[in-house]
């Protein structure tokens, strides 16, 4: 390959089209032209579908659903392993692709592609799981039975972070409980999710059941939020977005799943170890550049440790290598994914430096030649006051507040608006659980980087969103409840 997508055989650059309810649409779109944000060299044209293109695949979903749901869900399952099975097949091919299209270095790009196939296997698993309940009556001779059912047609309306890992957390369960489903990827990195389409036309998975429409949020996900026939919209994305996405959907009464974003604090405590402390932390703020929900966003330092950790955390800061991941395969970290990611970074370091953050490694545009590099970043002596310890940075760039003992961090951590993840580093296991119990947040990390588990429940408070994914819980997001009450 080179810096195009070229998958044809005539190495001619991709273009790409629409799949709806079985096969790539002929309907011609507008398009959304996709560049490398590690060089700005164009990638490929995917679609800018029209609400006609949504009306069209919500259609062939909801023709499809009945059917769909009245598989056994071990059928379903097996169709979800066709699905991984492919994805493993074109692993490398698939990296690269996220790589080129997103920035991400290629060892994580690797990570997230296996990450999706496992994924997809761990729902499958739950076929023989969904479990519904029998519950004692007042009458006599009456039995009453809670089942577990699909809710009907989703919608699943991703972001461009983890793009690809993303399809799967919200096609996997949808699928496997009985629904279908109709995907928007984000229009920074839809290459990966045509992609996926691709895989997903070499199985035989019935027509409808997955559907991917390409285009804006402005249009296709607009649409998508306030269509009648759609059941539940799964979202992951900003705030704003997530704002948006509720009042739409509350025309219909549509359920949502709103994965937002998140301003994670790290605690470091006095008696952490140190060194576990500042390669987790600094883990946790570079990995895909800074842009993941969960990162490591500020840092509680406690003062009787904050200089030698501040010296630890300064050191791998500056080791962090970065550039062009398709040229180097040996980074810690590729590019931001567009010049607006980058400026706003930019803005909100230079902010954070006028109210009196100290910038002592970074702090400015990389100038890499082409491309949006930013430099990894440290700031300390932040206050709480202070936009960069408030706003999400979504880039590498860390800042520090100085603390004194637990309860301070905790009562500074749980003062925020976002409530997605947290993490603390100490020995103590009294100090752990005093965190866990008093943490306002869906998550919390101790002595460990930011990463959830596909098992766990990976869930925000406050404007970090409302529901979650993956696990038992997650799979259940993806269903209603039918109780029958049955007298003999
Ligand atoms: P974004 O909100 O800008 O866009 C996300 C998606 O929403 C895109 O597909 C976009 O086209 C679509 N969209 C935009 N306007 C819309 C509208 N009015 N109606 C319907 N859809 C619309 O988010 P982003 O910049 O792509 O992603 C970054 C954000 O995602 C960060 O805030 C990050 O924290 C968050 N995030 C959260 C999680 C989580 O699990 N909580 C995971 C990854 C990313």
């Amino acid at each position: 390959m080179n810096q195009h997508i070229q998958n044809s055989a005539d190495g001619r650059v991709e273009s790409y089209r629409n799949f709806i309810d079985g096969r790539f649409s002929e309907a011609q779109s507008g398009s959304v032209e996709v560049f490398n944000p590690a060089t700005q060299e164009f990638l490929a044209a995917t679609p800018n579908s029209s609400e006609a293109a949504v009306d069209e695949a919500v259609a062939a979903a909801k023709r499809a659903q009945p059917g769909w749901e009245r598989l056994p869900a071990i059928q379903r399952a097996g169709y979800l392993r066709q699905i991984s099975a492919k994805i493993r097949g074109a692993r490398d091919r698939l990296a690269e692709i996220i790589t080129r299209e997103q920035g991400k270095v290629l060892g994580l790009a690797r990570v997230e592609v296996d990450f999706t196939a496992d994924y997809i296997d761990y729902m499958a698993e739950w076929a023989r799981r969904i479990e519904g309940e029998i519950i004692p009556s007042d009458r006599p001779g009456e039995s009453i039975f809670l089942m577990r059912k699909p809710i009907g047609v989703t919608a699943g309306i991703l972001p461009w972070n983890f793009p690809f890992f993303l399809i799967a957390r919200k096609l996997a369960p949808a699928l496997l409980t009985g629904n279908t489903i109709v995907i928007k990827p984000s229009e920074e990195t839809p290459i990966n999710a045509f992609e996926f389409a691709r895989l997903v036309a070499e199985t035989n998975l019935p027509a409808g059941v997955f559907n991917l429409v390409g285009g804006t949020g402005a249009t296709v996900g607009a649409h998508l939020t306030q269509h009648a026939d759609i059941g539940l919209i799964s979202f992951t994305g900003s705030v704003p977005t997530g704002i948006r996405i509720m009042q739409a959907a509350a025309q219909n009464l549509t359920r949502v799943n709103l994965e937002l974003g998140g301003k994670a604090p790290a605690i470091v405590l006095a008696d952490a170890d140190l060194d576990l402390a500042a390669t987790a932390i600094v883990a946790s703020r570079v990995i895909n550049t800074g842009q993941v929900c969960n990162c490591a966003e500020r840092v509680y330092a406690d003062k009787s440790i904050a200089d030698s950790l501040i010296e630890n955390i300064a050191a791998k800061m500056k080791a962090t290598r970065y550039g062009d991941p398709m040229k180097d395969h040996d980074l810690d970290m590729g590019p931001l994914i567009n010049a607006a990611g980058l400026a706003k970074v930019s803005a909100m370091v230079s902010r954070a430096q006028e109210q009196g953050g100290d910038v002592i490694v970074g702090g400015k545009v990389a100038d890499l030649g082409a491309g949006h590099h930013y430099e990894p970043t440290l700031i300390i002596g932040c206050r709480a006051d202070m936009e960069i310890m408030r706003k999400e940075i979504f880039g590498p760039v860390l800042p520090i507040q100085t603390i004194d003992g637990l309860d301070e961090a905790i009562a500074l951590s749980n003062d925020s608006d976002y409530g997605l993840t947290s993490s603390i580093y100490t020995r103590d296991l009294s100090s752990a659980m005093r965190a866990i119990q008093q943490l306002k947040f869906g998550e919390t990390y101790v002595n460990r980087e930011n990463f959830e588990a596909m098992q766990g429940f990976h869930a925000g408070r406050r404007k970090s969103g409302i529901g979650g994914a993956d696990g038992k819980h997650g799979l259940h997001e993806y269903m209603e409840t039918h109780v029958a009450y049955i007298k003999v």
